[in-house]
């Protein structure tokens, strides 16, 4: 389907595997492995540093990357007004938007070391951040409509793609010819600043994108609930996405756009055909890389019964080579948390499961930072799981060989629906299981996360989002004040 085709190419990123470009890697981030950045809100194109408070470094308490100033009362009513749409033509408006992207990769040293030092992020994890943010920087623009229909539109980040999803939701806004207010997520603001600097380097006039940091409950609260706003992109939980929503249908015009991507509770089906090679290579990528900090992560993987111990034999065994640590290092695979309140969560979801016998395996988890070590836990099913579980924790049920339907409506009845895998070698069993499970992203013999602006777009249904899906054709379209007249005659 030529929608589907990406006007341009895919950033190609980088090749860990490759020595050489490990040293020019480092080259390029070892200057910032101890510098501190100073956030702040841009509003009207002038930072307004007041009253920074230190972000915290996920891994190293004392190695804190920078500070931040919040927005404040006032600071919001500025942007409010001084908020204007972007009112370049289409051309102007993608032209830019490539430059962006540019500017992000000449970045690339800045951008590694905040992904590691703000978030936790693995080296892995900072190449595919960026690419993903590049992408989207491009992939919009040159899908810029001719004749937007723009507003101000609110964008709500989450911490977990601080650079890819902040990015992916302002330069659609921008792309449509929007004002943007956006709020990045408490504890990644630095990398948002610079970001927002480079956009505005690049040509984004300072009135069409202003940065508010902050909390949801102050700055995301007051962008949410002001009729000069005409919409809304958020990206977080299911529960604030419907806090948000009914905030908006009080406030707001009735015709406002709420774009959410929202939470998951993601199952994979491994049937006794699976190759175990590749299902166990599947499930330890998408179970524990990002440390399960991935709306997309699996969290409950359901194996046939007659290979569950041989292929639960391998898990283990491939989940134990998993090295724990400094996210700067190359070596390591599975990074912090990103706060301790998470870790907390995660502390009592895990004592519940050992208190019950339930707990399948875990590694040692490091006494730096807040770590929480990759654990298995054993479920009945995934009706187990009342909520979504952010973090390296895989749950693990058995099914029988005619329980197949019984498990897909398991999956289904949970509500959510963004991310499923499936494991087999069976063909019509691809095309039955994929028919009947009510998901947005469905991978077949393969991981589940990672989806490809451009060529998977990503986004669910149910619980898990409103849709249009990120990255792909027709989300552009909702960036507007309305409907575009075609949908309307
Ligand atoms: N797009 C990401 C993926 O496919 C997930 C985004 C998220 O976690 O919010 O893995």
């Amino acid at each position: 389907d030529e929608l589907f085709e990406p006007e341009r190419p895919n950033s190609k990123g980088m090749d860990l595997r490759d020595i050489p470009t490990i040293e020019r890697l480092e080259e390029t981030r070892a200057p910032f492995r101890k510098t501190t950045w100073a956030a702040s809100p841009l509003i009207a194109g002038k930072a307004q540093p007041k009253d920074a408070q230190p972000v915290e470094n996920p891994y190293q308490p004392a190695d804190s990357a920078g500070t931040v100033a919040h927005a404040s009362d006032a600071d919001i009513e500025t942007a409010l007004t001084s908020a204007k749409p972007w009112d370049a033509d289409a051309e102007t408006r993608g032209a830019v938007l490539a430059k962006a992207a540019d500017l992000y990769e000449a970045n690339v040293g800045t951008f590694f070391a905040l992904l590691a030092r703000e978030a936790g992020k693995t080296p892995l994890d900072q190449i595919a951040e960026l690419r993903e943010a590049v992408d989207f920087l491009r992939y919009y623009g040159a899908n810029a409509p001719t004749t937007p229909l723009a507003g101000t539109f609110t964008c709500i980040s989450p911490w977990n793609f601080p650079l890819a999803i902040f990015t992916g939701q302002i330069a659609a806004a921008l792309a449509a010819g929007n004002a943007v207010l956006a709020k990045p997520a408490d504890q990644t603001p630095l990398i948002a600043y610079e970001a927002v600097k480079l956009l505005h380097e690049a040509g984004v006039p300072r009135e069409a994108l202003q940065l508010l940091p902050g909390s949801g409950a102050h700055v995301g609260a007051a962008l949410t609930s002001d009729p000069r706003v005409d919409g809304v992109c958020f990206t977080g939980s299911t529960a604030t996405a419907k806090r948000i929503r009914s905030t908006m249908a009080d406030n707001l015009a009735p015709g406002a756009p709420l774009i959410a991507e929202t939470g998951g509770l993601n199952a994979m089906i491994v049937d006794s055909t699976a190759l175990p090679e590749q299902a166990v290579t599947a499930i330890v990528e998408s179970a524990l890389q990002s440390a399960g900090q991935r709306c997309s992560a699996l969290r409950c993987l359901y194996v046939q019964e007659d290979i569950a111990s041989d292929l639960l034999h391998m898990l283990k065994g491939a989940a134990k080579e998993l090295k724990m640590g400094d996210p700067w290092e190359y070596s390591t695979d599975v990074g912090p948390l990103i706060d301790a309140t998470a870790q907390a969560r995660f502390n009592d979801h895990i004592a519940a499961a050992r208190a019950e016998g339930r707990v399948m395996f875990e590694l040692d988890t490091p006494n730096t930072g807040n770590f929480l070590a990759p654990t298995m836990i054993k479920v009945g099913g995934i009706e187990d799981l009342k909520e979504e579980i952010f973090g390296p924790v895989l749950h693990v049920a058995t099914f029988k060989a005619n329980e197949l339907d019984k498990v897909i409506a398991a999956i289904n009845a949970t509500g959510y629906g963004l991310t499923f895998g499936l494991q087999t070698r069976i063909d019509d069993r691809v095309q039955h299981v994929s028919e009947s499970i009510h998901a947005g992203n469905i991978y077949v013999n393969r991981n589940q996360i990672g989806a490809i602006v451009g060529s998977q777009p990503f986004g669910g249904e149910g619980l898990s989002g409103t849709g249009p899906k990120a990255g792909g054709p027709q989300y552009l379209s909702r960036f507007a004040k309305r409907e575009t007249p075609s949908v309307d005659t």
